[in-house]
This record gives C-alpha cells, structure tokens and sequence, in this order.
C-alpha cells in the first residue's frame, strides 16, 4: 500500500503554495497587459513563460503528459485547453487564459478571460463581458462559499446557484461545464478532491485548514455540451456558443482563507460577501 498524500497540508507546507501563486498571478498579468487585436496566442504563452522562468519558477502545464505550453488558450467558443499557436486575435474575441507555476516543489493555478474590445461589434462585447462577469462572480461566489463551507460540495452548490440566478435576472442560458472540474492542488498541481462547479449529493471531504483547492468554473453563453477538438486537447462548445473561464487557487488555514493567485489575497473578490481573506502567516 502506497502513502496516501493528506489532503491537509501542515502551516509550512501552506508557506510553500505562497509565492507559486504569486508567480501565476504575474504570469497572467503579464498576458493581460498583451492582449490586442493582431497579437497571436503563442505571443500570449511566450509572455507567461517568460515571467514564469524569470521568477527562478517553471510551467506546471508542461509537466502534464503532452503538453508543451505554458499556458491554455481558448477563444470564442472553444471553453478550455486551448493551445497557443498562430491564431491571431481580432477585435470583440473573448480569450480565456489558464496559467500554473511550480516553484520549489509546490504549485499555483488560475485562469482570466479578457473581452477583446471592438467598437464596431458593442453588442457582442457587452454579451462577452456579461459572460465572464457572471463566470467570475460565479468563481467568487464558490470562493466566498470556502470560507464558511463545512464541506467541498458547498462550492459547487454556490456556482450553481450564482449561474442560475444570472441567467434568471439576465433572461439568457448559461451553461456549466460537467464534464470539467476543479481541484486539489499542492506538490502537484491536479490533485485530489475533485471541486465540482454544480450541485453533487455527495458533499465530498471536509473543509479544514490546510486545504487547497483550484476552484475554476468553466461556463457558456449556451448549452453545456462540448468536443474535443482533433488536436486531442480544445474543449469547444457543440452549439457554437461563448466559453469562459476563471480560475483561483485558494488555501484554507487557521486564521481563514487566502486566495494564493490573487495579489490582494481575494479581498477585492470577497468583500460582497462580508468575508475578509486572512494572509498566511
Ligand atoms: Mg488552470
Ligand atoms: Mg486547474
């Protein structure tokens, strides 16, 4: 019988997961700051990697079998696991960004979605917009949900309620990916437990600090029902619709919860929700 890694890391063990987030955070940022029409996606990567590297860190998506970026990409209505490449970017594209570092054995993970602006096209920016306001409430929401969660599932069942009433106030549908979720995270970026962003009857583990998760719902301006695309990788959406995807890594300790990949540690994310996110000491 092997040692099963705890899902509980010790407070230094949590110390660890700081600066790869840190390190993700900037990653994106640096990505953000690029984004433009004529700009391809491999331009995107090369920016996280370099940030990356430069911070005496590495991509934690080239250690995952296959894969040679360092970031995913994916455009209009691919979702996730989009590759970088020549695909030039155009005015009013919606572009879901997803990042990981590894840095002394531990690991970071997060993902943005930037609307491209288009002044010709102001409807479909504002419905794009619209999409990756709602998916990252939806994020934050799930966050918020952490702090007091008694279990796992409890994120899942604020995601969902988020997304639906959304698309309640907003009279449109919007989908959640099922067949994607979040995680754990820690020596390896995908670990255990699985972090549903939907309502499941089984609220999984326990909420105790110690625990790390990459909390990541993926969302569509349609139906929830996506393909793989022939690169073996591109989530994309059947119906043609809009994807989004917003990713934080966030660690639970004994003074309450920390958002790893945010600079502010969450407080900006969380302050609708009364809760105020407590460094690691
Ligand atoms: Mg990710
Ligand atoms: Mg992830």
């Amino acid at each position: 019988m092997g040692l099963r890694r705890s899902l509980y890391k010790t407070p230094a063990q949590l110390r660890g997961m700081v600066e790869p987030g840190l390190i993700t955070a900037d990653a994106l940022d640096a990505v953000r700051a690029l984004v433009a029409p004529g700009v391809t996606t491999e331009e995107l990567d090369a920016a996280a990697s370099a940030l990356i590297t430069s911070r005496g860190a590495e991509s934690n998506f080239q250690l995952v079998r296959g894969y040679r970026h360092t970031t995913c990409i994916s455009v209009n209505d691919e979702v996730v696991h989009g590759i970088p490449g020549e695909r030039v970017l155009a005015a009013g594209d919606i572009v879901s960004i997803d990042a990981g570092a590894q840095f002394r054995g531990w690991n970071g993970d997060s993902a943005i979605t930037i609307v491209v602006p288009d002044a010709e096209r102001p409807d479909v920016v504002a419905a794009r917009q619209r999409l990756s306001e709602v998916t990252e409430g939806s994020l934050w929401a799930g966050i918020a949900a952490l702090a007091s969660a008694r279990r796992v599932g409890e994120i899942g069942d604020a995601v969902q309620g988020y997304i639906e009433r959304a698309a309640a106030a907003d009279g449109v549908e919007y989908g959640i990916l099922r067949d994607y979720v979040g995680h754990g995270i820690g020596r390896k970026m995908h670990e255990g437990p699985t972090v549903f962003n939907y309502r499941v009857p089984d609220l999984g583990p326990e909420v105790r600090p110690g625990l790390c998760l990459a909390i990541e719902p993926m969302v569509t301006s349609g139906s929830d029902e996506t393909f793989v695309e022939d690169d073996d990788w591109t989530v994309t959406t059947v119906d043609g619709s809009d994807g989004c995807h917003w990713e934080h890594s966030v660690a639970v300790h004994d003074g309450g919860i920390w958002v790893l990949t945010a600079h502010d540690g969450g407080a900006a994310g969380l302050a609708p929700y009364g809760v105020i996110p407590a460094p690691i000491a």
